[in-house]
């Protein structure tokens, strides 16, 4: 048996999110064959696919008139890497979706820390509900970084330093900030992932829009090319009708 070797625990900082789709059961052809049972009853994949342009426009008048239970008969699992403020909006999403997250009690987490890169707006101006975010100063970036890497390693030395002398991880893990890295699984399908960019992303065909942090939106805009190449028909109907989900 081999020695599970020492963790790294120099911290590292990061400014992107992983998002990995780890396995999935979703086409467009899930969409079809769930509401042609309301007229034809069972069909086979070869029935539901002969026609293109016939299932092309059923799936953008489900999407158009909101018949959304269609939508559901598929499955997404993701992995997840992102700092655990972004996973605090992110599990405020309840209905069509299941998550696995690492655990600060059964675990020593890892030193690995969110630090915006150069490209994150970091200024806000205007008022809540009607603001826009515009680059920071050279001097607030450099500020932004130093102060934030500071404050990770105080944060993270004091966890060790507790940890060091036996006080248990669940204890020690309240000294860490939001802006820790975790990881999770999370399983959803089309109509709850279309519910969630409507909210979590900005688009110019979104009919309504949204403002949401940077930083769930990169994890969306992740998720968002995933089934882009697995349901290309739903995705359309979902661009086309406003990103609204049905
Ligand atoms: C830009 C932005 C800013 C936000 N700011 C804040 C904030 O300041 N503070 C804060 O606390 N949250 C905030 N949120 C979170 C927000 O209030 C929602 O909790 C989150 O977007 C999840 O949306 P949801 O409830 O529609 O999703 P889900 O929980 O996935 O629900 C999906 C849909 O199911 C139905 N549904 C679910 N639960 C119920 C229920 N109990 N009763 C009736 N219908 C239900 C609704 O139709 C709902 O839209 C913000 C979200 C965004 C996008």
């Amino acid at each position: 048996m081999t020695d599970t070797p020492a963790p790294d625990l120099k911290p590292s900082f990061r400014s992107d999110v992983t998002v990995e789709l780890v396995k999935h059961s979703a086409s467009d052809s899930d969409v079809l064959w769930a509401a042609r049972v309301s007229t034809a009853g069972e069909q086979s994949l070869e029935e539901l696919q002969k026609d293109p342009e016939r299932s092309k426009g059923l799936i953008n008048y489900l999407m158009r008139d909101r018949h959304g239970s269609p939508f559901e008969h598929n499955s997404m699992t993701f992995f997840i890497s992102a700092p655990i403020f972004v996973f605090r909006e992110f599990m405020r999403h309840r209905v069509g979706w299941s998550y696995n997250e690492e655990s600060g009690r059964y675990r020593e987490l890892q030193p690995v820390f969110y630090v915006p890169g150069a490209e994150r707006k970091l200024v806000q101006q205007g008022r809540p509900g009607k603001y826009e975010f515009v680059d920071g100063s050279a001097e607030q970036q450099e500020l932004t970084s130093r102060v934030m890497e500071d404050s990770y390693r105080r944060s993270y030395e004091a966890y060790q330093e507790m940890l060091a002398a036996g006080v248990a991880r669940e204890v020690a893990r309240a000294t860490l900030p939001v802006g820790l890295f975790s990881s999770m699984y999370a399983t959803c399908n089309a109509r709850s992932l279309m519910h969630f960019l409507g909210l979590r992303t900005q688009h110019e065909l979104a009919k309504v829009p949204s403002f949401p942090q940077r930083e769930i939106e990169m994890v969306g805009e992740k998720m968002e090319e995933e089934w882009a190449r697995l349901m290309p028909l739903t995705y359309a109907a979902f661009n086309t009708n406003g990103r609204v989900a049905p």
